[in-house]
């Protein structure tokens, strides 16, 4: 159509939104709590409301009893997990330092591109995709490299790994005078993290993972160390939307106007951290543990293998090796159309390899992982792959009994 020519222009003709009604069992985001939606659908209030104040403080206590800390600097950035993951490595990390990165997942290596631009020289601790790091890797870098901040995953989305003995690699880390910042993005309310117990000065996460509440405002905390070092940086960092030095004018005492915060998403933040506080941390924890576990029993149930061992299986997402003969993306679209069920395939080095099924927060129920084992069970078995589905579903019950 010609919309130069005629007097009138012609307003798009868009249906009324309708999205699919999916259950939400891949690498994020999670199902989100009803409690959740409703918090969402609450009036507007200004961003220097004194309600809305007092709701930053609510926001705030409730972030560090779910890190489990007592750092004054916790606070929810604006935007998805990568943004506060970029707050942590653009403010901590200066032009010429050194920051020790690990290779073993995708979000190592966006560690080191975010360290990079910040102005950072980046040296890596090896481990291959789906392992984790062995703290006798990261002693030898760390003396090798004395690096200014050593950087790891808790939770690697990308594999299906959990770091095991965290207190290992931030010991180690902190007898070579480096500060320590951990993505828990995939591990915040979902498995056990012990932000001060663990000496972790630096702990980024994302809410649309084990909190089950959309993306957009995003927990992120400071030890006073890390923060002193931040507020003593001789140049600014580089993008000032993220600058800490004066998000600290809004978070902190002050609250003074920096940038709109996303009001609705605090709502939504605080709604479901209030959930976690409900159900208690600790029982959130054990719930994923034994849901997922679940889950795991029917994986290996119908005969299919996870990808990482016990010693270091990732409640929250769970990695599962493909069987011969079939092809990942197919059984991911056939669940996704018969199922309304979301789970992913891997990426990077095990592209291909494995399934990404995530157990979730508010998604990790009895009722979901049932529904994960059938529709899998399903997919493979009608693709002709060698997996028993009964086999799986009997499994499933037996766990949750
Ligand atoms: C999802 C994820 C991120 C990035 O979060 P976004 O919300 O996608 O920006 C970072 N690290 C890990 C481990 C993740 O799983």
């Amino acid at each position: 159509m010609d919309h130069h020519s005629a007097g009138e222009v012609t307003a798009p003709a868009v249906s009324e939104l309708d999205p699919p009604n999916r259950t939400l069992m891949g690498p994020g985001p999670s199902d989100v709590h009803p409690r959740v939606r409703r918090a969402m659908s609450t009036p507007l209030v200004g961003h220097l409301d004194p309600s809305f104040v007092e709701l930053m403080d609510e926001v705030q206590e409730l972030l560090r009893y779910t890190f489990r800390t007592e750092n004054e600097w916790t606070i929810p950035v604006s935007g998805t997990g990568s943004a506060a993951m970029e707050a942590a490595i653009g403010n901590l990390v200066e032009p010429g330092e050194t920051m020790l990165v690990p290779t073993n997942g995708y979000f190592g290596g966006r560690m080191a591109e975010m360290a990079r631009r910040a102005g950072g020289d980046v040296v890596e601790v090896d481990a291959p995709w789906g392992e984790p790091l062995d703290p006798a890797d990261v002693e030898s870098a760390l003396a090798a490299h004395d690096p200014d901040v050593f950087g790891f995953v808790h939770a690697e989305t990308s594999t299906g790994v959990l770091q095991p003995d965290v207190p290992a690699l931030t010991d180690a880390a902190h007898d070579h005078d480096a500060l320590v910042v951990a993505d828990t993005v995939t591990s915040l309310g979902g498995v056990e993290l012990r932000v001060d117990e663990w000496d972790i000065d630096v702990a980024y996460a994302g809410p649309q993972k084990c909190l089950s509440c959309p993306p957009g405002a995003s927990p992120l905390t400071l030890s006073d160390e890390a923060m002193e070092k931040v507020l003593s940086r001789e140049e600014a960092p580089r993008s000032w939307y993220l600058d800490l030095s004066l998000l600290e004018g809004y978070w902190g005492d002050e609250r003074a106007y920096h940038h709109t915060a996303p009001i609705t998403n605090v709502y939504a933040l605080r709604e479901a951290l209030r959930l976690v506080a409900e159900e208690g941390i600790e029982s959130r924890w054990r719930r994923h543990e034994r849901l997922a576990g679940a889950l795991k029993a029917g994986v290996v149930g119908m005969g299919l293998e996870m990808n990482a061992p016990d010693d270091y299986w990732l409640p929250s997402l769970n990695a599962v090796r493909v069987p011969d003969g079939v092809d990942d993306g197919e059984i991911c679209q056939t669940v996704l159309d018969d199922y309304d069920l979301e789970i992913a395939g891997g990426l990077g080095d095990l592209a291909g390899d494995i399934f990404r099924i995530g157990c979730m927060g508010h998604a990790a129920s009895p009722a979901n992982v049932v529904l994960t084992i059938t529709a899998l069970g399903d997919a493979l078995a009608t693709a002709g792959a060698d997996v028993d589905p009964d086999a799986g579903i009997g499994a499933v019950r037996e766990a949750l009994r």
